[in-house]
C-alpha cells in the first residue's frame, strides 16, 4: 500500500570530492607582521551527490593558520573524502560531525567541504546559503577596506583614496613597532573624515609591556578598535588592556572553536569576535559562534584569511545573519587579486564600501562541474 504523502528526503550522500589549486597576484603584495604575499593560492574543493555540485574554497595563510595547501589538500583528499564518500550524512551537521571524528583540527581542509555542502544543499533547495543559516538579518552588507604593512604615507593614501569611494571602515596592519602604529594612527586620524571608522589589526605581535602606552596614545588618537594586539593564548592580558582602553578590543586569532570563543567570554577578554569561516572549520561552526557572542553580549566581525570568491562568497552569506552591531567585514578578497573570476558581478559592486546580500540559490558563485568558470 502506498501512502498519498511522500516524505522529503533528507538523504545527502556524496559520490566525489575533487579539488584543484588556483592563484591569482595580488595588485598590491599583502604585508602583515608575519610575512608578505604576492600570490594568494587557494584550494577548491568539489563536492557532486547525485545530480548537484557544491563547491568550497580553503585559502591558508600558513604562519595564520597552521595549515599548509599541501596540507590541506592532502587532508582532504587522503583523509576526509574517504571518510565521507558513499556514507549516509543526514545533514551538514551529520557531515561536520563525519569530519571531526576522522580528524583533529585541520579547520581550513573542513571548512572548504563543508562550505561545499552548504553550497550543494542550497543549490538543491533552491535557496540561498545564508537561509540555512537562519535567514539574512539585512539586504546590504557594509564592508572594510584593509591596508597591509607598508609606508605610512602609502598606507594613509590608499585609506583616504577607499573612504573616498564609499568605505566607512578603514583597518591598517601593524603590530611590527607599537611607536610606528602610533604615527600611522595619528596620521590617519589627522587624513580621515570623523565618520570613517578606523581599526588596527596587531595579529599577535605585541608584547604585554609595550602594548599599553602605545594604545593609550591611539585613544588618544581616536583609533576605535584594535585587533588582537597580544599573543592568542593571553587572554588575561587582553581582559586587563580592555579595563584600561576606551577602544574596543578585537579577538581573532584566539577564537579558532566554539572552545576558544566560550574561554574568551569567560575571561572578558574581548568586545568583539573576529569570526573566519576558515579558521573556525566552515559555515556550521561559525554560525555557532555568532550565537554564542549574540548570546554575551559581544559583537561579531567576520574576517577574511584573504580569500578568493567562493570563500568569501560564505563570509557574505554569514555576515547577512549577523545581528545589528556587527562591525563591517573583510569580505574584499577577490578585490585585492587580478582577476579573480569566480565571483566578479558580486564583488566588482563592492568597491563602494558595501556588497548585497545574495538572493539566488546556494553560494551564488559562477563555477561549474569541473571547476568551468574558474579560469578564463
Ligand atoms: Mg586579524
Amino acid at each position: 500500500m502506498g501512502s498519498l504523502i511522500t516524505a522529503p528526503s533528507t538523504s545527502l550522500v556524496i559520490d566525489s570530492i575533487d579539488t584543484t589549486v588556483v592563484a591569482r597576484r595580488y595588485v598590491r603584495p599583502f604585508g602583515i607582521s608575519s610575512g608578505s604575499s604576492e600570490v594568494l593560492a587557494s584550494l577548491l574543493v568539489q563536492v557532486v551527490a547525485g545530480d548537484r555540485v557544491g563547491f568550497g574554497e580553503a585559502s591558508p595563510m600558513t604562519a595564520y593558520t597552521g595549515e599548509t595547501l599541501d596540507g590541506l589538500k592532502s587532508t582532504v583528499e587522503q583523509l576526509l573524502a574517504p571518510a565521507l564518500i558513499g556514507r549516509e550524512l543526514h545533514g551538514i551537521a551529520g557531515a561536520n560531525a563525519v569530519m571531526d571524528a576522522t580528524v583533529r583540527g585541520q579547520h581550513l581542509a573542513k571548512a572548504a567541504i563543508d562550505i561545499a555542502l552548504h553550497d550543494l544543499v542550497g543549490t538543491m533547495a533552491g535557496l540561498p546559503v545564508h537561509a540555512l543559516l537562519g535567514g539574512a538579518a539585512r539586504p546590504i552588507v557594509p564592508i572594510a577596506w584593509v591596508v597591509g604593512l607598508g609606508e605610512i604615507a602609502e598606507v594613509v593614501d590608499e585609506a583616504v583614496e577607499y573612504a573616498a569611494r564609499g568605505f566607512t571602515h578603514i583597518k591598517v596592519k601593524g603590530g611590527v613597532d607599537p611607536q610606528r602604529d602610533l604615527r600611522l594612527v595619528r596620521a590617519l586620524r589627522d587624513a580621515l573624515p570623523d565618520g570613517v571608522e578606523t581599526s588596527l589589526d596587531a595579529n599577535e605581535a605585541y608584547s604585554r609591556s609595550d602594548a599599553l602606552p602605545a594604545l593609550l596614545g591611539m585613544d588618544d588618537a581616536g583609533l576605535s578598535m584594535v585587533e588582537q594586539p597580544l599573543p592568542r593564548w593571553d587572554l588575561r592580558g587582553l581582559a586587563e588592556l580592555r579595563r584600561r582602553l576606551r577602544m574596543r578590543v578585537m579577538v581573532d586569532e584566539s577564537v579558532q572553536s566554539i572552545h576558544d570563543a566560550l574561554a574568551v567570554i569567560r575571561a572578558d577578554a574581548a568586545d568583539i569576535i573576529n569570526i573566519k569561516v576558515l579558521k573556525v572549520g566552515g559555515l556550521f561552526r561559525a554560525r555557532q559562534i555568532v550565537g554564542l557572542a549574540e548570546a554575551a553580549g559581544l559583537a561579531v566581525k567576520v574576517g577574511s584569511m584573504p580569500e578568493l570568491g567562493v570563500a568569501t562568497l560564505a563570509a557574505l552569506h554569514l555576515a547577512a545573519t549577523t545581528p545589528a552591531g556587527s562591525v563591517p567585514g573583510d569580505l574584499i578578497g577577490p578585490m585585492m587579486v587580478e582577476r579573480d573570476r569566480t565571483a566578479p558581478d558580486v564583488f566588482d559592486a563592492g568597491r563602494g564600501g558595501s556588497l548585497s546580500t545574495p538572493t539566488g540559490p546556494g553560494l551564488g558563485h559562477r563555477v561549474s562541474r569541473g571547476f568551468r568558470g574558474v579560469s578564463e
